[in-house]
């Protein structure tokens, strides 16, 4: 017989085949078929939205991702969205099309910065000026 602790709640336990005592083995199964029900019902949900739909915890969820318990689709594997457009993202903090949107943003404004503080630009067409006294 083979005796160990459970390695979430610590009570010792006769091991089977995974380190958890018979409750928390039942109460790992109970999260794990609340977000394999959701994600049957909610194909393509975002760990945020199954996390606020299930009760089951984003440490949780991503545990079962990375067991492979759940599937995990593009993205997901480390479940980051852009969170510009919320787009699934494999890194970083943007998705590809709002990354070069910003990026030509920025550039925009440097532009434009670079057009107000060129030499010599201060005379705006729009504003009126003296004349040098002929
Ligand atoms: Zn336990
Ligand atoms: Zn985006």
């Amino acid at each position: 017989m083979d005796v160990r602790n459970c390695i979430s709640c610590g009570k010792p336990f006769i091991f089977v085949r995974v380190n958890l005592c018979p409750d928390c083995q039942a109460a790992e199964e109970e999260k794990y078929e609340r977000v394999r029900v959701y994600l049957r019902d909610n194909p393509g949900s975002s760990l945020d939205e199954t996390v606020k739909n299930t009760g089951v915890s984003r440490e949780d969820e991503l545990k079962m991702c990375r067991t492979g318990r759940i599937e995990c689709g593009i993205g997901s594997s480390s479940y980051l969205n852009c969170i510009r457009c919320g787009t699934p993202i494999a890194t970083g903090s943007y998705c590809a099309e709002c990354a070069l949107d910003i990026l030509s943003k920025i550039q925009d404004v440097k532009e434009k910065v670079a057009e107000e503080i060129k030499p010599g630009n201060n005379r705006d067409r729009n504003r009126m000026y003296t004349r040098p006294k002929l």
